[in-house]
């Protein structure tokens, strides 16, 4: 994760995010909140976009190509070293309860939390409880009249006018090609993180955050004094921001924590690789990983190696 973890969100709720759906839209979206340290359940099963593919070829990273069964296993993967409960599971309704919001699946699941994200490409029945007409419209097909979930509804930085409720997917934007979708799930998270941030205190645009570590190495002398992003922080403060001048200290501490651990040494950075590539080929099928070392091992012998 990217720093000392945020301290969880709202006791009061189970969840500080629930998502709905583990495609491309709601895994990359889980990545982005868990790794704000904020507690995330991703519920995922039903209709699937993705699932109808034959095989993807278009999602950069994949030269030649990857099968849909191994992709899934990657993102849910992912979202859950970033942190995020992947759970088998139907979200049947969601609806407001205490200033967050109650969602019931179809295994009995009953979760509350804080803010939901709606990543379901198809669907959208479950926030039918929400009673606002117009998240739904009316389409006809082969002359019948149907209701879908209209993708005008969110805006384009995925809220929506019920607070705390984000729609990733379906959308206008975003929906036609999965590397698409999941840079939409990105950037649903970031704005809903931006918001979190701003409950916790922070006033914008203090509430940015770069989900990103860097290089010790590009730590200056200037950048490695505490007293330097005090200033930095002091001078990104708007006026009339409201806040304490004890509350401004401890978000600013918290903030430096934060950013300071984002810098990693040049071992941290070869042990991350390292890892990295073992958690690859831990999802390549075993017949394939072993076929393949026999040959590095047979080149190895016959260029006189050991
Ligand atoms: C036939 C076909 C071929 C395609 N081929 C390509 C291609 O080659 N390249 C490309 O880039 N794109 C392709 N696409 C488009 C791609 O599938 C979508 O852009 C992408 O999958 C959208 O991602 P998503 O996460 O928003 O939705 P989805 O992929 O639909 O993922 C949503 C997830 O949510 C789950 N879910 C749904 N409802 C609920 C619920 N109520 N509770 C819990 N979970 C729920 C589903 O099981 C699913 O796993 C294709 C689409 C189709 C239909």
């Amino acid at each position: 994760m990217g720093g000392p973890a945020a301290p969880r969100e709202n006791a009061e709720f189970d969840r500080d995010v629930v998502i709905v759906g583990g495609g491309p839209t709601g895994s990359t979206a889980g990545v982005f909140t868990a790794r704000y340290g904020l507690d995330t359940v991703i519920f995922d099963r039903g209709r699937s976009s993705i699932q109808r593919c034959a095989y993807l070829e278009n999602f950069p990273g994949f030269p030649a190509g990857i099968d849909i069964e191994t992709l899934y296993e990657l993102l849910h993967d992912h979202a859950a070293e970033a942190g995020c409960a992947v759970v088998s599971d139907l979200v049947e309704s969601v609806e407001r309860e205490d200033g967050g919001f109650a969602v019931e699946t179809q295994d009995g699941r009953r979760v509350t939390a804080r803010r939901v994200v709606a990543a379901t490409r198809y669907g959208g029945e479950y926030l039918r409880g929400f009673g606002d007409e117009a998240m739904f419209e009316t389409y006809e097909y082969d002359g019948e009249e149907r209701h879908r979930f209209d993708r005008s509804y969110p805006e384009h930085d995925g809220t929506t006018p019920i607070e705390g409720l984000y729609v990733a997917s379906p959308s206008r934007a975003a929906d036609r090609q999965a590397i698409i979708a999941a840079g939409r799930g990105a950037r649903v998270a970031i704005t809903l993180v931006e918001e979190a941030r701003g409950d916790r205190g922070y006033p914008e645009p203090l509430t940015d955050r770069y989900d990103w570590v860097r290089r010790e190495s590009a730590l200056d002398d200037e950048w490695s004094d505490r007293d330097r992003w005090r200033e930095h922080f002091r001078d990104r403060l708007p006026d009339g921001h409201g806040r304490s001048e004890e509350r401004l200290a401890e978000l600013c501490e918290h903030e430096i924590d934060r950013r300071l651990a984002t810098y990693i040494p040049a071992d941290e950075r070869e042990r991350r690789a390292e890892r990295g590539q073992r958690r690859l080929v831990a999802h390549i099928d075993d017949d394939i990983v072993l076929e393949a070392a026999q040959e590095l091992e047979a080149d190895r012998r016959s260029s006189g190696g050991d």
